[in-house]
């Protein structure tokens, strides 16, 4: 398996003023890439040489698993966003988000407090649990929620790559913008 640097479902520039499009030039085009790179060097000749991107995601260790699930997050992450997104859910999800947090105010309050006090790298994260109920989760590193068989319904950046060019250390001004760019609809379809 050769694995390729999937597609920006949107022009580089698309995400401004949010996100500039010097952040997605580097974020997308050197780090995203870049794990993509490393992780068809680390497969060749190993137990993972023919596996699926989400197969890694689920069972790799070390460098292979580092870099596939870095790829699996960053594709999931910019297809989390969207030039005209923002606002709120609505449909089912909005129906999940105020049955397991109240209201999509507590909701967001919830999901902001955990992305900004995440210490070192990683990923915050909405998923489905097991029980199918929506739950908000700190991940370190390369770190997924499929690991432990839940279900990604939205996820947040918080490696600094991610925020450093545009908002050096100001976090909550990040978490602005992102959910002034997130994509319900695509949310939506992964429940
Ligand atoms: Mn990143």
């Amino acid at each position: 398996m050769h694995f390729e640097l999937p597609p920006l479902p949107y022009k580089k520039e698309a995400l401004e003023p949010h996100i500039s499009k010097e952040t997605v030039e580097f974020h997308y085009g050197k780090h995203h890439q870049g794990y993509v790179d490393k992780l068809n060097k680390l497969i060749k000749g190993s137990e993972f040489e023919n596996a699926s991107l989400e197969e890694i995601v689920k069972k790799a260790d070390g460098g292979i698993f580092n870099n596939g699930a870095q790829v699996w997050n960053h594709t999931f992450y910019w297809n989390s966003l969207h030039p005209n997104g923002g606002g709120k859910p609505s449909g089912k999800l909005q129906e999940l988000i105020n049955r397991d947090f109240g209201s999509f105010n507590e909701f967001k309050e919830k999901f902001t407090n955990a992305a900004t006090t995440l210490f070192g790298s990683g990923w915050t994260w909405l998923s489905v649990d097991k029980d199918g109920k929506l739950v908000i989760e700190q991940r370190s590193n390369a770190d997924n929620p499929m690991r432990d068989g839940l279900t990604p319904v939205l996820t947040c950046d918080m490696w600094e790559h991610a925020f450093y060019l545009d908002r050096q250390n100001r976090k909550p001004e990040y978490l602005e913008a992102f959910w002034s760019l997130v994509n319900w609809d695509a949310c939506e379809e992964r429940l």
